[in-house]
């Protein structure tokens, strides 16, 4: 879409053309250093310093890029899949400057610095998902092996990603409509600051929706934080044994929609717990075999 803004014609990117270009820039550079499946030994090849430090001016640092060196914590809380998406993250934030045309419609679609600031580092982490989760590799085996959140673990491993990163690619390849609720506990921060008077227990964290994401096809969105009910499928994964995986009908954790009550599994996996919610049925598995129709 074009738009006219103070007489000057500019491009205004919807978010999936925003990560489509950003695929593209990825795949571009896969295809140029195919052999290459270490971040460390393509940050060399694009010419990029990586520098690994123990310690960090801030807490929630963990990397940075400055002309050709890449900065990256050593924290032992950091562990090597972890390290492997921060570099990409940061290689992805030189090859998205890189690309001009990109660059400035960026910076003419995002005016206030936070939203630039924050489309940035959410493409960049797009960008890190795609150099360790292909999409044409994991869509391929979605659709011999069907779309689901058993397949998380295993690919993971395979990919030697995170489970994070795994649903949520995962989701992002489904073809049929379907939505990736990634749930866990977390301090309601937002309710708290609006409190003038502490209640006990205010401070316990609550389950809720931390990450989120629908299928290609799919229209509607599930927004973070959302609180999860207590009577829900994804609070019973939470109490079932970690791995099990957790069939049945639920409500979509929407913030305001209606009542939308679909087909659902959920699985506890460590602390989180990936639920995916069939708006529509998955398309039947690819089965290798010819077909006749
Ligand atoms: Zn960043």
């Amino acid at each position: 879409m074009r738009q006219f803004e103070q007489g000057k014609l500019i491009h205004v990117l919807s978010e999936r053309q925003l990560r489509e270009r950003v695929f593209i820039i990825v795949q571009e550079v896969r295809a140029c250093y195919s052999h290459l499946n270490d971040p460390y030994a393509l940050a060399r090849e694009l010419g990029y310093k990586v520098v690994e430090s123990s310690s960090a001016s801030s807490p929630m640092f963990e990397g940075a890029s400055l002309d050709h060196v890449i900065f990256l914590r050593t924290y032992d809380c950091l562990n090597e899949e972890r390290k492997r998406f921060t570099l990409y993250h940061e290689i992805c934030h030189g090859l998205l400057r890189k690309d001009e045309w990109f660059w400035s419609v960026l910076h003419d679609q995002f005016k206030s610095d936070r939203d630039f600031s924050y489309v940035k580092e959410r493409l960049c982490n797009i960008g890190a998902a795609e150099f360790l989760l292909p999409r044409s590799s994991i869509s391929n085996i979605l659709a011999s092996e069907g779309v689901s959140v058993a397949h998380i673990s295993k690919l993971a491993n395979q990919f030697r990603a995170s489970k994070l990163a795994t649903a949520i690619q995962i989701a992002d390849c489904a073809t049929h409509e379907c939505i990736m609720v990634v749930a866990t506990r977390m301090l309601d921060f937002t309710q708290n600051l609006s409190r003038l008077i502490e209640f006990p227990g205010s401070n316990k964290p609550r389950l809720v929706v931390e990450y989120s994401m629908p299928s290609t096809t799919t229209k509607y969105k599930v927004a973070r934080y959302v609180p999860i009910r207590s009577n829900s499928i994804i609070a019973s994964a939470e109490e079932a044994p970690a791995g099990v995986m957790l069939t049945g009908r639920d409500l979509v954790p929407f913030k305001f929609r209606t009542r939308w009550e679909v087909e659902v599994e959920a699985v506890r996996l460590g602390s989180r717990i990936y639920a995916l919610f069939n708006l529509k049925p998955p398309q039947p598995v690819d089965d290798r075999q010819l077909s006749l129709f």
